[in-house]
């Protein structure tokens, strides 16, 4: 992936999404690339898969419904009693078709960045974090603690935010995608076998 073509994709990107996501999009771009640097991942891949991740965010949700049943792309029950969540496998599917990647891991990392997925490769945790951390981020509890962990420890910074969303979700009686719960219990088991 040449500069140009991250431009390119900057570009389009800036024309379909609002000003705060695009601006949150940048941020996680820049936040791959540098969690890349520390983690030894290929850091235009992080920065393109971090450019990527919200690109169908500002679909509205029948548009995301209706890509899904054009594509035969699964929707899960959590998904569709809470449309938004498609954005992430829609996402993958415009990364590949409309801004032609063909690099499956880019794909992946877009596709779960919303809920992870246990046994998640580097550059999906990476871009999974970023859009956790990311300096536009505002809202989220203990982000020094999580910010300062994801540069000393990956899996503890993926696990402490998972642990953070769970409970954000339960005390505002949010539903909870079963693969979030999945994902947190494979990371928890796989740190304490450590
Ligand atoms: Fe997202
Ligand atoms: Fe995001």
């Amino acid at each position: 992936m040449k500069t140009t073509e991250l431009q390119k994709i900057r570009k389009q990107l800036s024309k379909t999404l609002d000003n705060k996501r695009y601006e949150h999009t940048q941020g996680v771009a820049y936040t791959s690339a540098a969690l890349a640097m520390r983690y030894g991942e290929d850091i235009k891949k992080a920065e393109l898969a971090g450019l990527l991740h919200d690109c169908a965010k500002c679909l509205d949700n029948d548009k995301k419904i209706q890509i899904c049943k054009k594509h035969s792309i699964s929707i899960s029950e959590a998904e569709d009693r809470n449309p938004f969540l498609l954005h992430a496998k829609v996402g993958g599917h415009l990364a590949k078709t409309k801004y032609k990647i063909d690099d499956e891991e880019i794909i992946q990392a877009v596709i779960s960045h919303t809920t992870g997925r246990p046994g998640m490769s580097l550059l999906e945790k990476i871009v999974y974090i970023a859009d956790y951390i990311e300096p536009a981020r505002d809202h989220a509890p203990n982000l020094d603690e999580v910010r300062h962990l994801a540069f000393q420890d990956l899996d503890a910074a993926l696990l402490k935010i998972l642990e953070d969303i769970l409970v954000h979700l339960k005390s505002g009686k949010k539903e909870i995608d079963p693969m979030t719960q999945m994902t947190y219990e494979y990371y928890k088991r796989k740190q304490s076998e450590e």
